[in-house]
């Protein structure tokens, strides 16, 4: 018969044939360190998104509203990371990093947005601006 191992420590385990953890201890080192790491995942991202966000923000309150792509890039910014996106009835998609969103056009450009009102649908608010 297989002799089965503590799933933290690796020690063979005596007793009941379901058993998985010699103690509480190993246990709850275990559940803690899945914890962590799954935790550390979400912090990541998290932390991305507030980059974004960031980056965005700096630039609007300077009073740019466009820029390039690949200065995003440079600063750090990541385009996988947004919270969430519309479709302007120009059909460009528009992300956001929180209220602060972008709509990248087909030469590269980056119009950027600020949604005072991230309750209401981005995408019915901009059909004022593009009709
Ligand atoms: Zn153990």
């Amino acid at each position: 018969m297989k002799k089965k191992l503590c799933q933290e420590c690796h020690t063979i385990l005596i007793g009941r044939s379901d058993k998985k953890f010699c103690d509480t201890y190993c246990k709850t080192a275990f559940h803690n360190k899945n914890y962590r790491n799954n935790h550390e995942k979400i912090r990541y991202i998290n932390d991305q998104l507030k980059k974004n966000r960031q980056i965005l923000k700096v630039l609007s309150d300077a009073g740019i509203a466009e820029t390039q792509r690949i200065k995003l890039l440079n600063a750090g910014f990541q385009f996988q990371y947004i919270t969430h996106q519309s479709t302007a009835s120009n059909k460009f998609d528009v992300r956001f990093c929180y209220e602060f969103g972008y709509m990248e056009t087909l030469n590269g450009q980056v119009i950027i947005l600020y949604d005072s009102n991230p309750g209401i649908d981005y995408a019915d608010k901009l059909k004022l601006s593009f009709n």
